[in-house]
């Protein structure tokens, strides 16, 4: 008697949209290390802070459900063991803080340290508590569903049925949603005042885009959906075709779109925000770059009107110099990005990321039939990349920058 041979299994390979897509074109290599290694990476700290300040948001929001504490919140007391909570998730899965950017309780020689707001607040912490107290209050409120799993699938771009692993993908993302009954409920319970503290900013925000308010007047119903992302980094370069890092966060939010329709509770998805975390507390390095960007003429912030003040501080001020004190409403327009969708630019942004999956596919076939890592997957991080990369060391196409040299 024959017997049978077991058939092989059938595997559809799963992308997260931030985790895989967006990692792999910051540069193929790094994601090949990062995430198809053995090796975590010893000290990723954009990855480390994107991480943290999602999941403290995230559980901010919980606790605010729960307890609804009033704001500002206390850092030491109601925000700190939140850090805490999310420092310690993150340790588990082998993602460590920087020590210059995080005091973590979770390493055991600082374990019996009474923390501090002086010693211990560090840039993630005054970051964590920036963005708790200044967009908790307007943000909260319309949450209507909060860490919620999307997933979809696709077929496999330019499948062949001899070399591709599979038929089809699989692409997933996790977001918060904002609800028309929770923004209308908002409007509702802030109507009767006219204090500025009752304000909700973000209300303000939609209701200033034009396009926003057409997309919500054509709609059947009176009932839509707003998705969130946070970023734990500045507002990006943003007024050239080529601004890739602006372009491929619209392309997220409307795959985010796409992904959420398909859920049998959706309403009809009008648009997404995306909030720049860091520009409420921004650092050296950030400001350098907003100051090139002002000068290039690379950012939407306009420099004249109420935001002239600002512009003028970080023209003139120089690197050895304190950060400048900029408004909060600069702040604020710093960090809150609309982006409106429309069917159109849906398909764009799902070509784009069949693109994407079509080259890490096309990567790992190449290296499953023995092409070396290196030449398998390209290199292609720029200089700001290269520098904060731990494989720099045996990359050979890292960018790094020109050492200077001092005639004596
Ligand atoms: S050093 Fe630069 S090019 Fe090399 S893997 Fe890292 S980011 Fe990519």
């Amino acid at each position: 008697m024959k017997l049978s041979s077991r058939s092989k299994a059938y595997m559809i390979p799963e992308y997260s949209l931030t985790g895989d897509l967006l990692s792999f074109l910051t540069c193929n290599l790094q994601y090949r290390y990062q995430n198809k290694g053995t090796l975590p990476p010893s000290m990723p700290i954009q990855l480390w802070f994107g991480e943290f300040i999602h999941g403290v948001m995230e559980e901010a929001y919980l606790q605010w459900e729960l307890n609804k504490t009033p704001f500002p919140w206390d850092w030491k007391k109601d925000i700190r063991p939140i850090e805490n909570m999310i420092d310690a998730r993150l340790q588990v899965r082998g993602l460590y803080p920087p020590k210059e950017h995080f005091f973590s309780t979770n390493h055991p020689s600082n374990e019996n340290v009474d923390v501090n707001e002086r010693d211990h607040k560090k840039l993630a912490s005054a970051r964590a508590e920036r963005a708790i107290n200044y967009w908790g209050p307007h943000l909260f409120p319309l949450i209507d569903s909060a860490e919620l799993l999307i997933k979809g699938i696709r077929n496999m771009p330019h499948y062949d049925k001899n070399t591709s692993r599979s038929n089809y993908y699989g692409i997933n993302g996790v977001i918060d949603v904002l609800s028309s009954l929770k923004i209308n409920e908002t409007i509702e319970n802030t109507r009767q005042t006219t204090l500025d503290s009752y304000r909700n900013k973000i209300i303000e925000y939609l209701k200033n885009d034009k396009e926003f308010q057409e997309h919500i007047n054509s709609i059947d119903g009176d009932e839509y959906e707003v998705i969130i992302d946070y970023k734990g980094m500045r507002r990006p370069s943003n007024q050239k075709e080529d601004d890739e890092t602006w372009i491929r966060h619209k392309w997220q939010i409307l795959t985010y779109a796409w992904l959420r329709r398909q859920q049998a509770d959706a309403k009809p998805i009008v648009a997404g925000i995306i909030f720049y975390l860091n520009e409420l507390v921004p650092s050296k390095e950030d400001l350098i770059v907003v100051q090139q960007d002002i000068h290039n003429n690379l950012t939407d912030i306009p420099k004249e009107g109420e935001f002239k003040k600002d512009v003028a501080l970080i023209e003139n001020w120089d690197e050895d110099a304190k950060v400048p004190e900029l408004s909060s409403e600069f702040k604020t327009a710093r960090s809150i990005r609309i982006i409106n969708i429309n069917n159109e630019e849906i398909e764009k942004a799902l070509n784009e990321f069949d693109n994407v999956v079509n080259n890490i596919e096309s990567s790992l076939i190449k290296e499953i039939k023995g092409c070396k890592i290196q030449d398998a997957w390209k290199a292609q991080g720029d200089e700001r990349t290269c520098d904060a990369c731990d494989f720099k060391t045996f990359c050979k196409n890292k960018k790094t920058k020109p050492k200077e040299f001092t005639i004596p």
